[in-house]
């Protein structure tokens, strides 16, 4: 029996997962057709690109598993069969070299992301892959097709890789969780996550003025027992940045528990606080305090304006409580920034929902990847590699699917699909 034509895939869904979908998809053979909603593909990995591309992490596997909380074990094997090495090693084939930078994150050696998003769209759309730009995935029509309003498409198999609900304006707004849920499929509710937090009582008007965007540097922050040095922003309302983000999550999960959560932080990490006792303690002379801070401490500019923020300019003179603020600054923290302002999104389809090959178990043929699954992590380069494992993970699993000729409109087609078993050990 000769074939007329493969089975065909649909991916809804243009970001890193998606397109890894479309990758594995039609290296087992599948015509494949990329629907996005947006006019292009790829946005926020284009936009994640301009503060220098975090591709991944170098720490060890178990470390690395760990950062993924609850989700680590459903994301057990996805991990391993695409983890850091294997994904540089993808990154190098796309004629993309990597380095690891000093907190042992990988990046790529130009830092951005655009020259891969264009090697690797060159390299799919010479293996076939037909791409479909402002087409909004609305659901299925009654006869199971895939609704895009003005158009309802029929394939053998779907992934969707619809992202989360963060900067809805590159094209991932949550929008499909109503729509999923009223299939039956089980949504973790969807939260910020690596977002900034206001402050309980917003900064004075002088510290908004003269600080609002400026990073704090260096610092270490503590919460729940947890201590890590590093830098964050003050925002008009509050702070955000790397340090925050590291904290991001145990912060919302606090709030959303107690109201309010207390961040502490070091402002100067590197001084033991018998040391800034001594020093502050040290007859200054003539000198004023601010010089004093300058000269003995380093401490100036923002780290200045936040003490008097808490202290005043008469406090300040009371050198026990200067002391004791400058090793524990309280930032009291009432409400993450709203989850569009957030880098990813925690929550998404539950892993009940799913079974192991990532398909909905309510929806048989129809995957899901990417940040639209039910996990999060802290910014790292721990993202990307889980939306590239699984979009990897579903389209192995599509490729399984198609490979049953139960499952093909033309049951004939399935004869060209390679099944992935061997890949997917
Ligand atoms: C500022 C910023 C910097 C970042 N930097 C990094 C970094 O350095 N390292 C890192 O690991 N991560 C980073 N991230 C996170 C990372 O970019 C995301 O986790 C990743 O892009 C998610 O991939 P995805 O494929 O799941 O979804 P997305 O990239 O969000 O793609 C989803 C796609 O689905 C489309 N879509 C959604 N709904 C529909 C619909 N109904 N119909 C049709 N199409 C639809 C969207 O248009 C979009 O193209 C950053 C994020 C931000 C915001």
């Amino acid at each position: 029996m000769t074939c007329s034509s493969a089975p065909r895939a649909a991916v809804i869904g243009g970001g890193p997962a998606g397109l890894m979908a479309a990758e594995i998809l039609l290296d087992g053979g599948a015509q494949v057709d990329l629907y996005d909603a947006m006019p292009s593909v790829g946005r926020k990995l284009l936009l994640a690109g301009k503060g220098g591309l975090n591709l991944t992490h170098s720490e060890p596997e178990e470390p690395f598993r760990g950062r993924y909380g609850a989700a680590a074990e459903p994301l057990r094997s996805m991990l391993q069969a695409f983890n850091g090495p294997a994904l540089r090693a993808w990154a190098e084939q796309l004629g993309v070299s990597t380095f690891v930078g000093t907190s042992g994150r990988v990046f790529p050696t130009d830092m951005k992301s655009a020259p891969l998003l264009r090697a690797w769209l060159h390299r799919l759309r010479a293996q076939g892959l037909r791409t479909h730009m402002r087409r909004r995935w609305q659901g299925w029509t009654a006869d199971g097709a895939l609704d895009f309003g003005d158009e309802a498409v029929r394939s053998d198999v779907t992934v969707l890789a619809l992202g989360g609900a963060s900067w809805a304006r590159l094209g991932s707004d949550g929008a499909w969780a109503p729509t999923l849920q009223g299939q039956g499929v089980s949504v973790t509710p969807l939260r910020p996550a690596n977002c900034g937090f206001d402050r309980v009582q917003p900064w004075s008007d002088y510290l908004r003025s003269r600080h609002a965007g400026q990073p704090v540097k260096p610092v270490a922050a503590s919460f729940e027992g947890r201590r890590q040095q590093g830098e964050f922003v003050l925002t008009d309302t509050g702070v955000e940045g790397s340090l925050v983000y590291s904290f991001a999550a145990a912060l919302r999960d606090a709030i959303e528990r107690d109201g309010r959560a207390t961040w502490v932080l070091d402002l100067l990490p590197d001084h033991p606080a018998t040391r800034v006792l001594e020093e502050l303690r040290r007859p200054r002379g003539p000198r004023s305090l601010a010089t004093h801070l300058k000269s003995r401490l380093g401490v100036a500019g923002l780290k200045l304006a936040l003490l008097h923020e808490v202290l005043g300019a008469e406090g300040l003179n009371g050198i026990p409580r200067l002391a004791a603020l400058l090793k524990a600054y309280p930032v009291e923290l009432v409400a993450p920034r709203p989850i569009d302002e957030a880098i990813s999104t925690a929550g998404g389809v539950a892993w009940s929902a799913l079974d192991e090959h990532l398909m909905l178990k309510a929806r048989p043929g129809v995957f899901c990847a990417g940040e639209m699954l039910d996990w999060e992590a802290p910014t790292g380069g721990y993202l990307l590699t889980a939306c590239w494992a699984t979009g990897r993970w579903a389209g192995l699993g599509a490729r399984r699917w198609l490979a049953s000729s139960a499952n093909t409109t033309d049951a004939c087609s399935a004869e060209g699909i390679q099944s992935p078993a061997a890949d997917a050990d």
